[in-house]
């Protein structure tokens, strides 16, 4: 069942103190360059580095009968799941692929969950996840495609309409699409006016091509500064691909370039330490892929990077990814 405004409600009060109330902050910069004010929620200060955690916590505190808690993920929906398990003594398998920065596999193991790395797409993780369930009685928690996770993620949604309810546009990063669908039935429950834009990356846009289609598809993972947004949207996807379909007015891509001098720009004039998938909705703004009419806001989703890589960017130094070299510019020039 798709999660509804009271179940969003509902899960604002399971995370409250534990994963809430990330400021909205104006960014003047920002703003000077979409020609509206524009507005950032800092999901980048959430305990784990990302608003992982509210879906995560929400999920994990409605599994508590279980021996313990697994999931698929590209870093951060289990490093979130690895904290709201340790929260409840729980014990939490955590399956990634190899294209997983270090930096965000560190983070995982700190919190004291066990790591399997297997194959190099979110689909060899998942493949793992179903046997530990089938074979170690674990509980999965889908990083997008779960009740809970959604409403959870959706409580960013409420938080933003209730601090800013003259917001007519929302810039929302999308992977899974858990959530963009999360907070797409939160601000369109309050304000059916809002327009809501999904930003992606070219490089592997799962949910975008499954929008297009008309239902899930394959995708081929590939390296990407945004690799927080990496990975299928599950063929068997049954909430929130839906949700997207109805919910989401357009989605739009970004290319490595651009979320390469997003990232620069965000540290540079507000010195802030974002990772590529949390920069997509700046990206867009400063490529001139949107054009705005009032008051906007974007997540910024997580600031878990790899900082080897961040402090070339920020130095204006070629990036290489795999088989892919992103060309570096110092900032300003
Ligand atoms: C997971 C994630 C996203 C995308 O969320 P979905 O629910 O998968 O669409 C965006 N940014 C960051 C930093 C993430 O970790």
């Amino acid at each position: 069942m798709q999660p509804t405004l009271a179940d969003i409600h509902a899960a604002a009060h399971v995370i409250r103190g534990v994963a809430d109330h990330t400021p909205l902050v104006p960014s003047p910069f920002m703003s000077e360059r979409a020609g509206v004010e524009f507005l950032l929620k800092l999901e980048n200060m959430q305990p784990i580095g990302a608003f992982k955690l509210r879906g995560a916590v929400n999920a994990v505190a409605g599994a508590r009968d279980t021996k313990g808690v697994t999931c698929c993920s590209t870093g951060n929906h289990g490093r979130g799941v690895a904290y709201a398990a340790k929260q409840h003594g729980l014990r939490a398998v955590i399956c990634m692929s190899s294209l997983v920065p270090k930096a965000k596999v560190d983070g995982i193991r700190a919190l004291g969950a066990e790591v399997t790395i297997i194959g190099t797409s979110q689909d060899d993780a998942q493949t793992e996840v179903e046997r530990l369930v089938a074979e170690e009685g674990l509980s999965e928690i889908s990083p997008f495609d779960d009740p809970l996770v959604i409403a959870g993620q959706g409580t960013i949604g409420l938080e933003m309409l209730a601090a800013r309810p003259d917001l007519e546009t929302l810039l929302i990063p999308l992977s899974g699409g858990g959530l963009a669908a999360g907070i797409a039935r939160a601000a369109k429950s309050i304000n059916p006016g809002i327009r809501l834009i999904g930003i992606t990356m070219d490089r592997g846009a799962a949910m975008h091509l499954s929008l297009r289609a008309g239902h899930p598809v394959e995708v081929e993972e590939l390296p990407s500064l945004a690799d927080s947004l990496g990975g299928g949207i599950g063929m068997q996807n049954k909430l929130s691909f839906p949700m997207c379909r109805d919910l989401l007015d357009e989605t739009v891509l970004v290319s490595e370039a651009e979320i390469y001098h997003a990232m620069q720009a965000l540290f540079h004039e507000d010195r802030i330490v974002a990772e590529g998938g949390s920069v997509v909705g700046l990206a867009a703004v400063l490529s001139g892929r949107v054009s705005l009419t009032g008051p906007t806001a974007t997540v910024i989703t997580g600031r878990n990077l790899d900082m080897q890589i961040f402090a070339r960017i920020i130095a204006g130094q070629d990036v290489t990814l795999g088989d892919t070299v992103i060309k570096g510019t110092p900032y300003g020039a």
